[in-house]
């Protein structure tokens, strides 16, 4: 099974990229392993700095890329770089909070091709996969039989089994099932030599036999371990602490425990003595180990039923004080959020409403949910719970009569429940909020990820807290608290400042203070997020001299010349890795935009603020299946890291900070292969936890390269499209009949660049506004009427689709609504500003807003039709303008279903259910999700009488003129065939949506002669 699109767009002969620059570092290199595998290889300058960043604080720039097909080409790679002693590093996702996903090495991008589930056994409850298949994916797939890859990374649905074995991951839910190693039954793995081997289970007897210290690399590993086995399992076992979650430093304590059939540490079950499981061993290994090219895992069923409680605090530190006795409840994740992120989320549009359901004088709040056999149950349990731990509360069901009753004193204020599926998930957002409101900042100080991992027995959680605050406050910063309070594992990210001398020390000094804590303690300094370069110098600390010495005797026996990803876990001790180095911010950071930005900035720092903004995280490397949203459709057509926000927000940072040449984001190569390629959905602007707006970005840069360079006579064409359709509309039909003519079209293509495979828009010879003019204008006087509206003629209802402006009225109208339709305003400027015409737009702007705000202070709201019309208005004009007129404008502009909904206009009118019987599928519009307006559409439809299937979309593809340009009609069609999916597999008998782009793409969907419409037709085809 693969999840490849399934053509590659750049393959298009027309297309003018090839995710990649001209500029080549160590041509000899890539032409080498080029020759000597099948797969891609990528030394140029982009691909490079593209795999420099994963989702930590740190930056290596590494020396190529490949991208392997197979076992194979890893093994052609690894031989040739081990022979040349040039460091090799395997990776998923690149979503590692730790840094040990960036190295000097020759990286190995899994995702991309080694992507298969090989197989399934329900029976067997297994499945084999190969390294770069996305956990969501995989889990997507068991879903039809009931199974799961048990462990739940938060960032599952972007991150590859290759690197939840690499950091031996873990989620939410690991009180119940642990690590992935407890997972991992076998795995193919390519040693450092080139050897291609399997790592599984194997007798004590059976590791002797295949030791031999002298022998080949395969035979010294078991020689290794076998010793370790042998001569350090007491050490081991004294010296580990007693955590359900540990992931620093290698995975010696599972190896001792299954050897000697002892309880892990956090009390899991090793099974008999006389065994070890080679495999596990590479759990957290980081990529230091081997290279594992294909992993054969244990699956578990998927829970029945679950129940959640959300306990609520004065302050964290009793909430910390009562995790001891709820963990004996047996819950399946107790989750923690403090008061700083309560207090941030509170202010948030998404999360305040979630907040409002806390009592007051909630600081701090508990998490807890359980997994049950049937509904009863799970009320079962949370009562039990509550009984024991807030005796006042009035729970739902009954306690058990053997629930657990501990005498500590009662600590919450009060609990809600949650057992229905969406109540639950109202309770998880909040939890899960934390993360996002803590990264969106643009100012020099970030909440770092350094020591953002630590694991501390659940009992001793109030004094880590306490002393953690303390230690904070003497390097005079702060931090919140959040996460898995269950297993001990919280998430603290200290706001620093690594762009300065203090912010460094502060990193070093935090760190090394907390290390001390955490030993002292009985913790680790990662539970879930692994070592990396961020915490590898602290295990020598954790583990002491001994197991220092053992960590680097099992890498010299895995990788003897210390290749795979090195300085990872544990280095060379005249090799030191140092968190302070190779840092993305630093001291030598400079940034030089290279112009001046020309939309408003409202931001901290502007829209350098903006460019450094990302943190990597991979959330835009989300599928649609397993993520949804509309963020981001170029990388989910291609699947090439360099067309995911996060690649252009690399690549442009690194550009203006100079990795990159001088000037090189306004050259041709960037402009074409970095931000050309990025449609302008605005999805990430509103799908990314820090809301990077890549479209905004896209606008300043493409603005900057027409100052310097000119734009093209297409661009200037699409630009003024609204000119070009009114001549159209007065030349029609001949307008219409013009490129219909024989070789009309491939002459277009040829010197214009429009794609002659792209059907173009049509004209009408009597437009939307003679329409309204020849019917004698409103038919509902402003006396009389109960609201007043401009309703905007757009350009494409006006000269192409006025069937959707007259729909418009006769709805508006039946809700007694007084409309007119202005006949002196030009177009939004949406053209213009796509097209990274700024001064034109700003014109545009300027005079609508002249012409718009006297009608707007008069009482008027305004209606638009096309949503990205609308948009443009409540949102693009605010980036133009810095103009108190312009605000109120936005404030009186709707969509014209969001007006319908927002005012429940429709109430007020008469629908003839019988008319409309029709069930439909409704796709709405990237920028209308992108300022959370697009689920009026649905509302008012239904009010209509329309049963409404609404897909969890993204951009259809088009955007704009995008799909129109030869060079992105293949980029366009890829992601059309993404929205063709999923209106194939929709149950509604027709697709309905309100943007013109949309719509014109919905019509090659494949196999179906369809037109569809917008859904203010349909709500005014179901008028009585
Ligand atoms: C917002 C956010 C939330 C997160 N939440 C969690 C969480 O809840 N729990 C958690 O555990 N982690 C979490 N993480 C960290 C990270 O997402 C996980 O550890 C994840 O499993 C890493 O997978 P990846 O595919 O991105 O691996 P990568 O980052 O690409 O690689 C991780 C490590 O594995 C190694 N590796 C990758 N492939 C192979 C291979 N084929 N062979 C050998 N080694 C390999 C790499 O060299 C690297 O050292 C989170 C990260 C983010 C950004
Ligand atoms: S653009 Fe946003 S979602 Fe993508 S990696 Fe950056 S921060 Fe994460
Ligand atoms: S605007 Fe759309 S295409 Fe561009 S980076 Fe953001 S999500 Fe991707």
């Amino acid at each position: 099974m693969s999840l490849e699109p399934s053509v590659d767009p750049a393959a298009d002969g027309r297309a003018n990229y090839d995710y990649r620059s001209d500029e080549v570092d160590r041509p000899a290199l890539v032409d080498d392993l080029e020759r000597l595998v099948d797969c891609d290889v990528r030394g140029d300058s982009y691909s490079r700095e593209l795999y420099a960043t994963d989702a930590s604080a740190y930056e290596v720039t590494p020396m190529a890329v490949a991208v392997p097909e197979s076992t194979a080409d890893v093994v052609g790679i690894v031989e040739y770089c081990a022979e040349r002693e040039i460091p090799v590093l395997p990776r998923g996702g690149g979503t590692s909070l730790a840094g040990q996903t960036v190295n000097r090495a020759v990286v190995l991008d899994f995702t991309r091709h080694m992507n298969d589930i090989l197989e399934i056994d329900p029976d067997g409850r297994t499945a084999t996969v190969q390294p770069g298949t996305i956990l969501g994916t995989l889990n997507e797939a068991l879903a039809t039989h009931d199974l799961k890859f048990a462990p739940d990374p938060a960032w599952g649905d972007k991150s590859a089994i290759g690197g939840a074995i690499g950091n031996n991951s873990t989620g939410s839910h690991s009180l119940k099932y642990g690590k992935t190693d407890a997972y991992l039954e076998e795995c193919e793995a390519v040693l450092a030599d080139g050897t291609v081997t399997t790592f599984g289970e194997v007798t004590l007897e059976e590791l002797a036999d295949r030791a031999d210290p002298e022998g080949d690399l395969e035979e010294r590993i078991y020689a290794e371990v076998d010793r370790i086995v042998d001569e350090e399992a007491d050490l081991i076992e004294e010296t580990y602490p007693d955590l359900k979650r540990n992931v620093s430093g290698y995975n010696l304590d599972r190896l001792v425990a299954e050897a000697r059939g002892s309880e892990l540490p956090g009390g899991e079950d090793a099974g008999e003595p006389g065994t070890v499981n080679l495999a596990r061993l590479l759990a957290g290994s980081e990529g230091t180990l081997a290279i594992v090219t294909e992993a054969t895992v244990s699956l578990e069923p998927v829970p029945e039923t679950k129940a959640v409680t959300l306990l609520c605090y004065p302050d964290l530190h009793e909430a910390m004080r009562d995790v001891e006795p709820i963990l004996a409840h047996d819950p399946a994740a107790v989750e923690v959020l403090d008061d700083v992120l309560i207090d941030l989320a509170r202010d948030t549009a998404e999360f305040g409403p979630v907040t409002e359901m806390l009592p007051e004088g909630t600081n701090a709040v508990l998490l807890v949910e359980f997994y049950a056999e049937d509904a009863d149950h799970g009320e079962e349990q949370v009562a039990g719970l509550l009984a024991d731990r807030l005796p006042s509360a009035t729970p739902a069901g009954e306690p058990a009569s053997d629930a657990p009753r501990s005498d500590a004193e009662t600590l919450a204020l009060e609990a809600l429940e949650a057992y229905e599926k969406a109540e639950r998930a109202q309770l998880w957002k909040l939890r899960k909020s934390g993360l996002p409101i803590l990264l969106s900042r643009t100012t020099d100080e970030k909440h770092i990820s350094f020591i953002e991992d630590t694991a501390i027995p659940p009992e001793n959680l109030p004094t880590f807290v306490e002393e953690f605050e303390a230690i904070l406050e003497a390097h005079d910063t702060y931090a919140s608290f959040y996460a898995h309070a269950g297993p001990g594992v919280l998430h603290v990210r200290p706001l620093v400042n690594t762009k300065t001398e203090i912010g460094l020390e502060q990193l070093h000094g935090i760190a090394d203070d907390v290390t001390d804590l955490v030993v002292e303690l009985g913790g680790s300094v990662s539970g879930e997020h692994g070592d990396g370069r961020a915490r590898t110098q602290w295990n020598h600390k954790l583990y002491g001299d001994e197991l220092w010495r053992t960590f680097q005797d099992l890498k010299t026996a895995f990788d003897p010349d210390w290749l795979l990803n090195p300085g990872q876990v544990v280095f060379r001790d005249d090799d030191p890795t140092d968190l302070r180095e190779h840092l993305r911010f630093d001291p030598d950071y400079e940034f030089e935009a290279g112009f001046e930005p020309a939309l408003e900035w409202e931001n901290d720092n502007g829209m350098q603020g903006m460019v450094e903004l990302c943190h990597g995280c991979g959330g835009c490397r989300g599928e649609q299946e397993t993520t949804g949203g509309v963020m981001c459709p170029t990388y989910r057509a291609s699947r090439e890291e360099i067309t995911a926000t996060r690649g252009r927000a690399n690549a442009l940072r690194q550009a203006m900070s100079g990795d990159l040449e001088p000037e090189e984001a306004v050259s041709d190569e960037f402009v074409e292969e970095v931000m050309g390629l990025c449609i302008g959905c605005k999805g990430c602007a509103i799908d990314c936890p820090s809301e990077v707006d890549m479209a905004k970005l896209k606008a300043e840069v493409t603005h900057e390269y027409h100052q310097r360079n000119g734009a093209t006579l297409r661009d200037r064409l699409f630009a003024n499209v609204a000119t070009l359709s009114k001549w159209g509309s007065q030349l029609a039909p001949l307008s219409n009949a013009l490129p219909k003519l024989p070789g009309a079209r491939k002459a277009l293509e040829a010197t214009v660049g429009i794609a002659s495979d792209r059907p173009l828009p049509t004209f009408r010879a009597t437009t939307f506004r003679d329409w309204f003019d020849r019917r004698g204008g409103a038919r509902v006087s402003e006396q009389a009427a109960d609201r007043s509206v401009v309703l905007y003629p757009d350009t494409y209802t006006n000269y192409s689709h006025p069937e959707a402006g007259k729909a418009a009225v006769r709805v508006l109208e039946a809700a007694n609504v007084h409309v007119t339709v202005p006949d002196e305003l030009g177009d939004t400027g949406r053209p213009a500003f796509s097209k990274g015409f700024l001064e034109k737009a700003r014109e545009t702007a300027r005079e609508n807003v002249s012409k718009l705000a006297p009608l707007v202070e008069e009482g008027r709201d305004v209606v638009v039709i096309e949503p990205s019309d609308a948009v443009m208005f409540q949102l693009d004009y605010l980036d133009l303008l810095s103009d108190e007129r312009a605000e109120r404008v936005a404030a009186a502009t709707y969509g014209v279903c969001e007006y319908v909904d927002s005012f429940r206009l429709d109430e007020t009118i008469a629908f003839d259910s019988d008319g409309a019987a029709e069930s439909l599928t409704y796709h709405g519009h990237c920028h209308q999700k992108a300022v959370a307006k697009d689920h009026h559409a649905v509302g008012v439809l239904r009010r209509a009488g329309y049963a409404v299937d609404p897909l969890d979309s993204g951009c259809c593809g088009m955007a704009g003129s995008f799909g129109y340009e030869a060079e992105h009609a293949s980029m366009s069609d890829g992601i059309g065939e993404i929205l063709y999916e999923q209106v194939d597999a929709s149950e509604g008998d027709r697709v309905v949506a309100p943007g013109a782009s949309c719509r014109t793409q919905l019509e090659h969907r494949p196999d179906t002669d369809e037109n569809p419409p917008t859904p203010i037709e349909l709500v005014a085809e179901a008028l009585e």
